[in-house]
């Protein structure tokens, strides 16, 4: 057997098989991902999907020329998008895709940064100070996007009444030097939706009383793929006004692998046009915004291949068997006399809860979380941000995949879970017990 340094790379060459075999034992360490009910990101496809997938390994995104059908192909996919999300004229909609939410968000929140400027500008006024006002249960690609960016983040605090961004106090936080306001289709912490209109409609009246018309970056990372599907009369989306960009990660509920995102505007004016980029191919000219230049494109045609494969019944169906399940989940885990359940499961197919108030000393989330990891179970506990830090909560993802049986056992795990902490003579030590939040 071939010793490999671990850090180095090595001297001489290896067999293919032998290079193969070592990385392919080393990956098979990673975690179980049907058992891991933390993550978001999708981790399966069927078989056809997974042979383009080979097939196409070797497209370059940012290669226009050299693929354009391929870059044609993009273009499908966020009109199709475009449209899903219900943009009033579909024409007139512009979009890319992106390597995930989290380059999506980044563009979203950079064309409302400039869009701002650009406006005060106009008016003589100055452009030092730019704020972003946003939940602060937002997911970390937000304040990422503030720091790199030079943006202050105005966080809004979640507190037991108010569990989401929900327009209440808006008008404490927005002003002359907002860029935009943030509303999140499935908050990470728990799966809520954030009530888009609601938030619209407290932007309105800051408008009446102060003049500022400030518009509405949705982060759709999970939620995107699935209220067209499951909440068809939500009104969330283009629908409102307000909102001019949306963004989703494909590798959530658009059930691609990864990496892929999308980011649709509403209308060409609302894409400042000098953030865009001219790429000549065949001749003609393909605009471009991205913070990458090269990445893979087989995503893209993994997501063409979806939508033709699904179509909008296939969707509501995948969609549907994931949020029954988790219906199921929160539904029996609401029974059980520990938990309190904190939402049901019924917005994204994600839900948390916490322990009972007062029901015991003996053990916490952080304990359940472990006992779980024992059977392979991967669900996280967590504290909740500001203003509920003091809150600790536990998170189930369903994805699709998990299926009736698993869930029935992970229901059996937990029961056993609890009665063994329950019957435990001394309380559990609480050292070193770290929170497993995976975003
Ligand atoms: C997952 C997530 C993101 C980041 O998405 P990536 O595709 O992983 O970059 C952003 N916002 C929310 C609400 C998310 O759930």
């Amino acid at each position: 057997m071939t010793d490999f340094p671990v850090d180095q790379l090595p001297d001489g060459e290896s067999l293919p098989e032998t290079a193969y075999q070592v990385v392919h034992d080393e990956a098979m360490l990673d975690g179980n991902a049907r058992l891991n009910l933390a993550t978001f990101v999708g981790t399966w496809m069927d078989d056809q999907a997974t042979r383009l997938y080979v097939e196409t390994a070797d497209k370059n995104m940012v290669d226009k020329d050299e693929y354009p059908q391929t870059a044609a192909i993009e273009t499908r996919c966020w009109k199709m998008i475009g449209r899903l999300w219900n943009a009033p004229d579909p024409e007139r909609a512009i979009g890319t895709s992106t390597i995930g939410s989290s380059e999506a968000c980044m563009l979203g929140g950079l064309a409302l940064k400039r869009r701002w400027q650009k406006a005060r500008r106009a008016e003589g006024k100055s452009t030092d100070k730019p704020n972003l006002v946003l939940s602060s249960a937002v997911q970390v690609c937000w304040e990422k996007f503030c720091n790199y960016w030079d943006v202050e983040p105005r966080f809004v605090p979640i507190t037991e009444e108010h569990k989401v961004l929900d327009g209440h106090d808006l008008d404490r936080y927005v002003d002359e030097n907002t860029i935009g306001v943030v509303a999140i289709m499935g908050v990470t912490y728990t799966g809520m939706y954030e009530p888009v209109a609601r938030i619209s409609e407290a932007l309105d009246r800051i408008q009446e009383a102060k003049g500022l018309d400030v518009k509405i970056h949705v982060d759709g990372a999970s939620g995107g793929m699935i209220a067209p599907f499951l909440q068809p009369d939500l009104e969330w989306d283009f629908r409102v006004d307000r909102v001019v960009s949306i963004s989703t990660s494909a590798h959530k509920y658009g059930l691609v692998f990864p990496g892929l995102g999308w980011v649709v505007w509403r209308s060409v004016d609302d894409l400042p046009s000098d953030l865009v980029f001219d790429v000549t191919y065949l001749g003609g000219h393909m605009p471009t915004f991205a913070l990458n230049f090269s990445r893979p494109g087989a995503q893209v045609l993994l997501q063409y291949y979806l939508f033709l494969r699904l179509g909008r019944d296939g969707y509501y169906r995948v969609q549907k068997a994931t949020q029954d399940i988790a219906v199921y989940l929160a539904s029996e885990i609401a029974k059980m006399p520990a938990f309190d359940l904190w939402n049901d499961g019924t917005d994204i197919p994600v839900f948390a809860w916490r322990l009972t108030e007062g029901y015991t000393d003996k053990w916490n989330l952080y304990h359940l979380s472990e006992r779980l990891r024992l059977k392979g179970w991967l669900v996280p506990a967590y504290p909740m941000p500001d203003d509920l830090t003091d809150v600790v909560v536990q998170r189930i993802v369903v994805r699709s995949g998990l299926s009736r049986s698993l869930a029935e056992s992970l229901i059996q795990d937990i029961r056993e879970a609890v009665d063994y902490l329950d019957d435990l003579e001394s309380p559990m030590p609480t050292e070193g017990l770290t929170s497993t939040f995976t975003h």
